[in-house]
């Protein structure tokens, strides 16, 4: 089967929803992968910011698979040891003291804003967050979500959700009314276009909510788990959540996704309040004790930190060589943008598509920012491949 037939194949099945490229992938190693075709592909997308490892990192593999030999699933109704392990390592690397396991981004943002509503009941139940923002595609996080687009044709969404202008404390104070519960945001917008919220905004967002009694929650379904070089983006903005939710690269590439906060406010649900048949799924929960171990060993974060040094210059090395297409990088860790000028922007599909001919896989973040986020384990050589083909694009528009 070739890359055509199979497309043809998922084309007459599939209800529309998504812009694939054209290529099946069937293989994928480290920062590789490999499509029916037999193409090779050098991959700075990393399934969305969720191979944080590479492809089927063998210590991941291996828990999958002895886990899967074990057992894969008995239900929320029994203790079980993987998700256990798993809670451990999250909450002694975090400031958070208890988790509620999901299958995904979007579950673990729905359970935060249930229990930011519920520890505030009865009269409050608002939730601002940011434009530019995305929390995900269920009616409440979309919701939530700060970009109209992702609301067309889905109204009437549910009630309480407000969202304020970016980058501007003043107006996001005017907006609480005595309904307020919550202030929900991205420590780093990713979908947007790789947009950071400066630490001086996001400890006038902490200084707010303590003012008026709002809980903090951080939506690093995105930076979580080592992507911006530390194992949270929020150990860099001086600033603590009072939730946090994480999703992403938590399983290396296994649906499994968490909600974390304080003992205080995790009180706020009891039994029977909130659950999920398949979150924190022992196969999954392994693969994410696996991902973290190796995440948490020495040396790794200290190298995704360095690698990002030199990403970042070589970035701006592009951005200078080519001032009518790039204006600047932007980002954290290996969460990283080129930020394209109006010229660039017109040409940012096909910059995609360019890069996808020569074998290199990017993706074009809010319509404006040509996004990098490759494995963590991404070597330099692939960071000099990647500027080669970029340049080379570059130069084939120009
Ligand atoms: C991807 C993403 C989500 C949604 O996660 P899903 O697993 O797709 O539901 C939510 N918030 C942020 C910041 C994300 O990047």
């Amino acid at each position: 089967m070739t890359n055509t037939e199979w497309a043809d194949r998922g084309n007459n099945m599939f209800i529309n929803t998504y812009n694939r490229f054209p290529a099946a992938m069937v293989q994928g190693s480290g920062c590789r992968l490999r499509d029916a075709d037999g193409r090779e592909y050098l991959d700075f997308l990393a399934g969305i910011a969720v191979c944080s490892l590479g492809h089927c990192h063998p210590k991941v593999t291996e828990a999958i698979c002895r886990q899967a030999a074990t057992l894969v699933h008995v239900s929320n109704l029994f203790h079980m040891p993987p998700q256990i392990e798993l809670a451990e390592l999250l909450t002694t690397h975090s400031f958070a003291d208890r988790v509620f396991l999901t299958n995904s981004g979007a579950e673990a943002n729905e359970a935060a804003i249930k229990l930011a509503r519920i520890h505030s009941v009865p009269e409050k139940f608002e939730v601002i967050s940011l434009e530019g923002s995305f929390h995900g595609r269920t009616l409440a996080t979309v919701a939530a979500t700060g970009q109209s687009r992702f609301h067309e044709g889905f109204d009437p969404l549910p009630q309480g959700f407000i969202h304020a202008p970016f980058g501007d404390p003043h107006a996001l104070e005017a907006l609480i009314t005595p309904q307020t519960c919550a202030i929900l945001c991205e420590p780093l917008q990713g979908e947007s276009g790789v947009r950071p919220l400066a630490p001086d905004y996001l400890q006038a967002i902490r200084a707010i909510c303590d003012r008026h009694g709002l809980l903090l929650i951080f939506d690093e379904v995105q930076t979580g788990l080592g992507r911006t070089g530390t194992l949270f983006a929020y150990e860099q903005t001086g600033v603590t959540p009072d939730i946090m939710t994480l999703a992403k690269a938590l399983g290396n590439g296994l649906p499994i996704g968490a909600m974390l906060t304080t003992n205080r406010i995790a009180s706020s649900l009891i039994a029977g309040s909130h659950a999920s048949t398949f979150g924190g799924n022992p196969v999954c929960a392994a693969a994410a004790v696996a991902t973290l171990q190796v995440i948490l060993a020495d040396g790794f974060l200290p190298s995704v930190q360095e690698k990002s040094r030199y990403f970042i210059s070589r970035l701006e090395e592009v951005a200078a060589r080519y001032p009518h297409l790039a204006t600047g990088v932007r980002g954290q860790g290996l969460l990283l943008g080129l930020v394209l000028t109006e010229k660039g922007i017109e040409q940012g599909l096909s910059m995609v598509e360019r890069l996808f001919a020569e074998g290199v896989l990017i993706n074009f973040a809010g319509n404006r920012v040509l996004r990098f986020i490759p494995p963590l384990i991404v070597e330099t050589t692939d960071i000099d491949l990647l500027i080669d083909k970029l340049v080379l694009v570059f130069d084939s528009l120009t």
